[in-house]
Formats: structure tokens, sequence, C-alpha cells
């Protein structure tokens, strides 16, 4: 079954960021993929290029520095993480519309204090698991 693995500090301060931030925050998750399991190694906060409380978006210039980084240090970008304000955690129509691009693993954070990985399998939305590392 695939599983997002992250370490709990990485969680946390996304959470955190999430919590202090007018507008959604979001950014990637670099790493491993092993057989089905994503391992999370680092985390790259971007700007929301819409600077908005209900969606978001990355500029693809920035999308290209995370390319590099993740290359430089031989990490994958294994998925892309934002935060919801004031709602769940699922996501939204413009969110499956952008797991349609970016078929990796959408970690998605509310701040209301839960969150939830979701990937998408035959068009459509599968939350997979989410395991806490120290
Ligand atoms: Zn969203």
């Amino acid at each position: 079954m695939k599983a997002l693995y992250i370490k709990g500090v990485h969680l946390y301060e996304i959470l955190q960021r999430a919590k202090e931030s007018k507008v959604e925050i979001c950014g990637f998750l670099l790493g491993q993929e092993r057989e089905d399991r994503f391992f999370v190694e680092e985390i790259v906060f971007t700007k929301n290029k819409l600077d908005s409380p209900i969606e978001f978006e990355v500029d693809p210039l920035e999308t290209l520095e995370v390319f590099q980084i993740a290359e430089k240090e031989g990490l994958e970008i294994i998925g892309i993480f934002h935060s919801h304000i004031n709602s769940p955690h699922y996501p939204s129509g413009k969110d499956l519309k952008g797991m349609n691009l970016w078929r990796n693993v959408w970690l998605i954070v509310s701040t209301l204090g839960t969150y939830g990985a979701f990937i998408l399998k035959n068009g459509e939305i599968k939350e997979i698991g989410v395991v806490i590392l120290d």
C-alpha cells in the first residue's frame, strides 16, 4: 500500500507555517520513492504566486529552482504540499486539475490542524497513509 513517510518536524513546520499565514502556503516534498513508499527527506517552501487564501500556484521559475536543488542533492520531487485555510484538507476542484498535471503525492494541511496525502489513480482521488517518523 502506498504511503507517505514524513518526519514529525517537517510536518509540524508545514502545519505551523500554514496557521501563521493569511494565504495558502505551498512547496515541494523532496525525497525518494521506494516500492510505493514515499520518503520525504527535505521540504522546500515556495511562494504562492496567487497570494490567495483559497488557491495556490507556484511560479514555473521557482519550480525549476526546486528541480535543480533536488538534482544537486540526488533527490526526487516526490510531492507537493499546500494548505487550506479554515476548510478541510481534501483536494478542491482546482487541486484535482493540478493533480492531473503533477502526478505525485499531494500533501494538504488544514489550518484546522488536520492533514492528508492524496494521489490520483485512474482519474480518481485516493487518500494514502501518512506515517510520521522521528
Ligand atoms: Zn487545495
